[in-house]
């Protein structure tokens, strides 16, 4: 969808009734941010907002600090825009963006390409910004003009912003930004980030070594807390494939940032066409993918004479959109999976998404990197992540060991090619029309009428979010004797709060399909069962990786994973869902603790929307990321967060306790200071003031209706009575 916004559904500037004005975009995914590529200021809403924005609810927001970037200098050769991405993630997460507007500037910024800026734009999220921006400027117009816009659309983009004086980039000294930072382009290295946040960069010479580090260290250090001894020993599966740890299972050249950048595209089909000149092959049981952001791409590989080369090499196409980076990867073979299963083995994928969070590419795939398509093709061929590319052969060829170096295509060669992406004819005749080339889509049937039937299924069921719905609000009440539901780390994202993946046979949501009938080869992902809350909500906090720090460790130390809790008091182990249902039946209110980024990742709104359903009344954190916190109001769960120094380890919770949240009662007000009171299981208690970050007078709105959903109806209901009254 981004790529689609990018290449075809943006304006850029809007006219109506002779007036111009900007192109603006929210969108119901976080890579919305992918339009700030062309000038356009946009980001992403989760879901709640999104629908009750639908509904005509402007969106509000506290007015942002805005972060200049100066980008010096130039890429080196042979240096990819994912590898500059990878730079610009890292280098601003540390600087701590969340929350914040981030535009580049400087001569470095000019001399990018859009689909380049495209690509730092999109990954805003990993790095934590509300958005990236870049200007418009003569490469936007050109932009506009390769993707087959009209010649009444250019120019008036082009006279809207320089009668508006916003044409071009700023230089060093422009604007006064609230905070500058600085990175010279000559500085970016090849690179890969993982094993398991895209903000932990790899430079390409020390994966190796850092993959053998990671291996012993614990998971507190991003590693797998295992014995350095069993890195080397290998282990054949029943069908006789030699596997071991390390071993690349998965190889995509996915998802949005990566697929709509034609250099990298481009890059990686003629790294495959030496590979396969040289005689290098992948081996069979990888799973390679290609999956595209738009029809387009395949169309310009196809003309470049590049996609035969992809397809020797496994890499077919796949399909349009988000696959390998929200775990549409599907299985492994099954003999792959039991080895990995039995052995306990560290495998990885290399993908050229934007994500790689614990068990989102694939439950049993432990270690997965990001990184340009150029590297997936390459290391689907190394078949491994304990190679050193810069010092070791890629493979055999046919005439000897064949290195990266020898195959990796110089600049001079992608910029040769580059002309088959920019035909503006091809994006004319694709985004013509939709339907004309997509039968099946269109013959797709539709349910008509105004109001949904809710026919029975396990795919969608009617949520209970308007059950006993009322015309007035509630009141704002103190929580009072809540247990802890769970006690999380830091870093904790929406795919560990509501995972997007495979649903396991023996968790409370594959309990309940097979209750209903759904065989387990039928179960498909989490996110295609998004609009069955049935699902849903037995799927909240049951990532399989997910550590509830309630568990005591294990002997070695490390951590029980998976979605469990202890049912208190007593203490018996549960899943987080049957514990939840307990509490719920018993009346007592729920609070869930974590660290620091709560909430990172997708701007999944099923992440609130479980955690609301649980009967959560509180979260208590150390920091947010800015989708999910708004979301748990949207939700009307409080978003609670821990002031100065306080956090779960300071305050030594072990989720024994009983909670009361006061202060809210009495009335609330945009970022006040609550009550948190901490009963001990020793009769001792403690009281601590914590922010509520319940952030602007609207979201106060929300919250006293129990979200946004009940507060636009509420509002729609009301507008409609009042007109039928002035009409009868
Ligand atoms: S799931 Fe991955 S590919 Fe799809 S929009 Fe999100 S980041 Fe992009």
């Amino acid at each position: 969808m981004h790529q689609v916004n990018l290449e075809y559904l943006a304006p850029g500037v809007f006219q109506k009734n002779g007036v111009y004005y900007p192109d603006t975009l929210v969108g119901t995914d976080s890579h919305t941010t992918m339009v700030n590529g062309i000038g356009v200021v946009g980001w992403g809403v989760g879901g709640i907002e999104a629908e009750a924005g639908m509904l005509g609810q402007p969106v509000y927001l506290l007015t942002p600090d805005v972060v200049g970037v100066n980008l010096k200098g130039k890429l080196r050769e042979g240096v990819t825009a994912t590898d500059l991405v990878l730079t610009v993630t890292e280098m601003l997460r540390k600087a701590k963006v969340v929350g914040k507007f981030v535009e580049f500037f400087g001569e470095g910024t000019q001399s990018l390409s859009v689909p380049d800026r495209a690509t730092i734009a999109n990954m805003a999220p990993e790095y934590g910004a509300t958005m990236g921006f870049f200007p418009v400027d003569e490469k936007t117009i050109d932009y506009f003009r390769g993707t087959g816009r009209s010649a009444e659309q250019i120019c008036a983009l082009e006279a809207y912003f320089k009668a508006q004086e916003l044409f071009g980039v700023s230089m060093k000294g422009d604007i006064d930004y609230s905070e500058s930072l600085e990175l010279d382009l000559d500085t970016v290295r090849t690179s890969l980030a993982g094993p398991k946040r895209p903000q932990d960069r790899i430079e390409l010479g020390n994966m190796k070594s850092k993959f053998t580090e990671l291996f012993s260290q614990p998971p507190a250090s991003n590693g797998f807390s295992k014995k350095p001894e069993d890195l080397p020993k290998r282990f054949k599966t029943k069908d006789g494939v030699d596997i071991g740890s390390g071993d690349v299972m998965i190889a995509a050249i996915t998802s949005c940032t990566n697929p709509s950048n034609p250099s990298v595209l481009i890059a990686a089909g003629l790294l495959a066409k030496k590979a396969v000149e040289k005689g290098l092959t992948v081996k069979p049981h990888i799973k390679t993918s290609l999956a595209p952001g738009s029809r387009v791409v395949t169309e310009y590989l196809k003309a470049a004479g590049l996609m035969q080369y992809l397809e020797k090499l496994n890499f077919y196409l796949s399909g349009y959109g988000c696959t390998t980076c929200i775990g549409n990867a599907g299985p492994l073979a099954e003999s792959i999976d039991q080895a990995i299963v039995d052995n306990d083995l560290v495998c990885a994928a290399v993908l050229s998404g934007n994500r790689n969070f614990e068990a989102r590419i694939h439950p049993n795939l432990r270690a997965n990197f990001l990184g340009s398509p150029p590297l997936v093709v390459a290391y689907a061929i190394a078949g491994t992540v304990l190679k050193d590319l810069e010092k070791e052969p890629l493979g055999q060829g046919r005439d000897g060991p064949v290195f990266l170096k020898d195959i990796w295509p110089t600049t001079a060669e992608v910029h040769a090619l580059l002309k088959y992406s920019r035909d503006p004819a091809t994006f004319s005749r694709l985004y013509g029309d939709f339907t004309k080339d997509n039968p099946l889509w269109a013959a797709v049937p539709t349910a008509t009428g105004q109001v949904y039937n809710w026919p029975k299924s396990t795919y969608i069921a009617e949520p209970p979010f308007f059950q006993d719905f009322g015309m007035s609000a509630g009141r704002a009440h103190d929580v009072k004797g809540a247990r802890v539901l769970a006690i999380l780390g830091d870093s904790v994202t929406t795919d560990h709060i509501s995972p997007a993946g495979s649903i396991k046979d023996t968790s409370p949501a594959g309990k309940y399909l097979i209750a209903n009938g759904v065989q387990k080869a039928d179960f498909n992902s989490y996110g295609a069962r998004r609009g069955n809350h049935e699902v849903m909500m037995r799927g909240t906090f049951a990532n399989v990786r997910i550590k509830n720090l309630m568990l005591p460790p294990k002997a070695d130390g490390s951590r029980v994973e998976g979605g469990v809790t202890l049912f208190q008091p007593g203490g018996e182990q549960m899943p987080i869902y049957d514990a939840a249902m307990k509490y719920i039946a018993q009346a007592t209110p729920t609070v869930v603790f974590a660290g620091e980024e709560y909430g990172s990742g997708s701007s999944r709104d099923w992440a609130a929307k479980g955690t609301a359903l649980l009967g959560v009344k509180a979260v208590v954190v150390r920091s947010y990321e800015r989708i999910h916190r708004s979301n748990l109001v949207g939700m009307g769960v409080l978003p609670l967060q821990f002031k100065g120094g306080d956090s779960v380890q300071s305050l030594g919770l072990t989720g024994e306790e009983t909670i009361d949240v006061l202060g809210v009662e009495k009335g609330i007000r945009p970022q006040m200071d609550v009550t948190l009171v901490i009963h001990r299981k020793d009769g001792s208690m403690k009281e601590i003031p914590v922010l509520l970050r319940i952030d602007t007078p609207i979201e106060v709105d929300y919250y006293l209706h129990g979200g946004i959903l009940p507060f636009v109806l509420r509002e729609l209901v009301g507008k409609a009575a009042t007109t039928a009254k002035a009409t009868a």
